[in-house]
């Protein structure tokens, strides 16, 4: 039986790179020794990291005055390292709360001796929809610290909001190269790898140059300047996840890169979103303008029939669309490797489930 993962992260991943993981396995190209066993400071790793980097700046558009990082600690551990690398002058950031990934950048920012002001919320809507800035901010903030796409909650900005001449900071985890967006509109963009790029273990710092601390006192595995004048090698970096990541995105290359991923993403999204406006049991809560193409999120309201839906899902090989346990639900994530096969057979099941429950 044909299996399709629609769960958030770690998360499916192209049959191609598998494929060429399994192949690569024993001996890499030749080498004699597994990609596991290859060190970080051999050519062969150099090259695999190098074209990584080529690779990624390429698909991204990234402008020169750009770093590329390589961090470990995923996407958690730089809600610690942004306020710390960025908040030197006012030691004060802005949040937009958009939901549960917003709320812990926060925190964490705080545990770090941040003022984190939260400047617009969307809580008492469910997170339902995106926060909208009212007025301009003020220009003391280090940074605004904006999620591109609320994996849990299911919305994303398609537009980034207007936050005149403040700095922003996109945790761009759930659609990073899933969606389309222009680099400079960012001082840094953080992702984890588990979702668009590979698997789980490594996480992507893009940042300004001009934002790079000189601050002696940061823990170096949190400092982006040493990992800047380290290209990445500071300490031993995520050999395999990086490996991983050069093959995705070589994948995604071929595929026509983040125009096709796009389009692709928006295709299979709404073909799903489509049905569930039509449906009479189910319902996409997130309104029309805010929702996310990779993360879609749904309900019938009742929990017993979601349970029942879940496993009935299950046993027919589609799979994980049980929702977050913060919201519950159920969510379908719909990751670039996600092919539009498995959508339509999604959308097939809940239409057959859904005529069941008459
Ligand atoms: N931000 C977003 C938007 C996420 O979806 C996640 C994880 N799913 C995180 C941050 C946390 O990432 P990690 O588990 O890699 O620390």
């Amino acid at each position: 039986m044909e299996v399709y993962n629609f769960g958030a992260g770690p998360a499916t991943m192209p049959k191609q790179v598998i494929q060429q993981i399994r192949k690569d396995l024993p001996s890499y190209q030749g080498s004699g020794m597994s990609i596991m066993e290859i060190s970080h400071r051999s050519k062969i790793f150099e090259e695999i990291i190098g074209t990584a980097e080529k690779d990624l700046r390429e698909l991204l558009k990234i402008p020169n005055n750009y770093q590329v990082l390589f961090f470990q600690g995923g996407c958690t551990q730089q809600f610690t390292a942004a306020p710390l690398n960025l908040g030197k002058k006012y030691h004060r950031i802005a949040l937009l709360d958009s939901g549960h990934w917003a709320t812990r950048a926060g925190i964490e920012a705080r545990l770090v001796g941040m003022d984190v002001d939260v400047l617009a919320s969307s809580k008492e809507s469910n997170y339902t929809k995106l926060p909208i800035i009212k007025k301009k901010p003020a220009d003391t903030y280090d940074y605004l610290h904006i999620t591109t796409n609320n994996t849990i909650e299911g919305t994303a900005y398609s537009k980034l909001p207007d936050v005149g001449k403040l700095t922003l900071v996109g945790d761009m985890s759930s659609n990073f190269l899933g969606q389309q967006y222009n680099i400079n509109d960012f001082g840094e963009v953080m992702a984890g790898a588990q979702k668009n790029l590979g698997i789980a273990g490594l996480t992507i710092v893009i940042v300004r140059n001009d934002l790079l601390s000189n601050n002696e006192n940061l823990p170096s595995m949190l400092d982006y300047q040493v990992f800047a004048k380290n290209k990445s090698m500071f300490n031993t970096p995520p050999v395999f996840a990086i490996y991983v990541a050069g093959l995705v995105l070589k994948w995604v290359k071929s595929q026509g890169g983040l125009v096709e991923m796009e389009k692709r993403n928006q295709t299979k999204s709404n073909l799903l979103y489509d049905f569930l406006d039509h449906s009479e049991l189910f319902t996409a809560p997130v309104i029309k303008s805010d929702r996310s193409l990779t993360n879609v999120v749904f309900i019938t309201g009742n929990q017993k029939v979601d349970q029942d839906l879940i496993s009935q899902a299950a046993s027919k090989g589609l799979l994980n669309i049980k929702g977050h346990r913060l919201v519950g639900g159920m969510r379908a994530s719909l990751y670039n490797s996600m092919p539009l096969t498995g959508v339509e057979r999604l959308v097939d099941f809940l239409e057959k489930f859904e005529k069941n429950q008459r």
